[in-house]
């Protein structure tokens, strides 16, 4: 059978665990298997390169971060194939730019708009197993661009897609879980989900899957497996499939924590203007992802508006208020970064009523404060300190059952 398995940073993050998978797959090759194996940057290299560019400049050079980020995964890959080579199976390592990889040209968040699979059933075919640098490709201006963070999710999900084959997805835990388990060890690990739910997820912030390359498995209906990278057998992790199949008839399936949240609050907006149409403008124009929004009316009938972002962008704010004073100036911005929000996501909450209700007085008992709260079909979502979160997650966890 054909298939693509990706490997994140921590599974290739020593040589001894790059030798380790190099074994694993000139087995499986042995076996029978065709193999296109993506494999990500070593360890923490992607944080260490973006660190190393901080060093070189304060400003911001998208086009030659993307050249340096790319290197990450660049060197995984031979590395690979050098291993696997010595095993005495055939092997190749393929940058993005030599599997034909076009994207879009938004450095640092490119999507993929076209693989060429061409080369890579060609080297399949002389028997070779293809090592895939993920996460990278390039624009149409030639110029090398990267998927966003946790890309090599979506490379492999694509090239499984393209391929038509199943993907696997071996990471450093077996699996997806109700809760991240090193926040929560208790967490049980779903033995199937539906696309769908590790979609929500993974926007919510459970960040064992990118959330775009689970878009496109369930766009392509691509069988896709998250497992615990050379975990002993039986090595059953996840697996994810069609909604209908999945039987998820737990009213709440799991919890993410996104702790990568800042709340904005903007006050004394004049009720009755286009202040807040203005100010969504701005935060479109400077590029800020916002999230949660909320505005009710304060006191003196002035508006209260509050939106979530993520705290990366939070610059982006203080520079879009900055430079915008004729909107800013008589109003009061203030920031809270002490936050997290916790999302409860399950599919079969559509069909069930009080699960608001349950939540809250789940974090009543324990005395943790909720400050936002935006619901979805399939998921309710509420800020609170970070600090209350070793309170908030059990409770919730008990409360059902995860
Ligand atoms: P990789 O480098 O293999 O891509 P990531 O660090 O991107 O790995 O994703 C794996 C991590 O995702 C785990 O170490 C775990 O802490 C985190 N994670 C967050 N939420 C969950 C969840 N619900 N289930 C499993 N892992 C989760
Ligand atoms: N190396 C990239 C990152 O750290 C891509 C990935 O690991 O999926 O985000
Ligand atoms: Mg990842």
């Amino acid at each position: 059978m054909l298939v693509v398995e990706k490997y994140g940073g921590s599974s290739v993050a020593t040589i001894e665990k790059i030798k380790d998978i190099a074994a694993h797959l000139a087995e499986r090759k042995k076996q029978g298997d065709q193999i296109v194996v993506v494999a990500s940057a070593m360890g923490k290299t992607t944080n260490q390169l973006i660190e190393e560019s901080k060093q070189v400049s304060g400003k911001v050079h998208p086009r030659e971060l993307d050249a340096l980020l790319a290197l990450g995964e660049g060197k995984t890959v031979p590395l690979l194939a050098m291993a696997v080579q010595d095993l005495g199976v055939d092997a190749i390592s393929l940058t993005g730019i030599q599997i034909g990889l076009k994207a879009t040209s938004r450095h640092q968040r490119a999507q993929i708009k076209h693989i060429d699979a061409t080369r890579i059933k060609r080297h399949l075919d002389e028997g070779k197993i293809v090592v895939v640098a993920g996460f990278q490709g390039t624009n149409d201006e030639g110029d090398v661009v990267t998927l966003g963070r946790g890309g090599s999710d979506t490379s492999a999900v694509a090239l499984a897609a393209i391929l038509q084959c199943p993907c696997e997805i071996y990471t450093d835990v077996n699996g997806l879980y109700s809760v991240d388990p090193r926040k929560y060890p208790d967490a049980k690990k779903l033995d199937t989900a539906s696309y769908d739910l590790v979609m929500e997820m993974a926007n919510q912030g459970s960040k064992v899957m990118e959330p775009r390359s689970v878009e496109i498995a369930k766009k392509y209906n691509v069988h896709l497996y998250i497992g615990q990278s050379l975990y002993p057998k039986p090595k059953y992790g996840t697996i994810v499939m069609d909604n209908q199949l999945a039987l998820e008839d737990k009213v709440i399936s799991g919890i993410s924590i996104n702790e990568n949240v800042s709340m904005i609050t903007v006050r004394n907006i004049p009720s009755g203007g286009d202040t807040t149409c203005r100010i969504f403008n701005l935060i479109n124009q400077y590029e800020i992802n916002v999230d949660m929004i909320n505005q009710s009316i304060g006191i003196n009938n002035n508006l209260v508006l509050s939106f979530s972002c993520n705290k990366d962008d939070v610059h982006l704010v203080d520079k879009m208020v900055k430079e915008n004073p004729g909107i800013f100036a008589p109003l009061t911005v203030d920031k809270q970064n002490d936050l997290v929000k916790l999302s409860l996501v399950g599919v079969g909450m559509a069909s069930h009523f009080g699960v608001a209700a349950r939540v809250f007085n789940a974090l009543d008992k324990v005395n943790v404060h909720f400050y936002h709260i935006t619901t979805s079909e399939i998921t309710i979502s509420v800020t609170i300190d970070a600090a209350k979160l070793g309170d908030a997650v059990p409770v919730l966890a008990a409360e059902f059952n995860l």
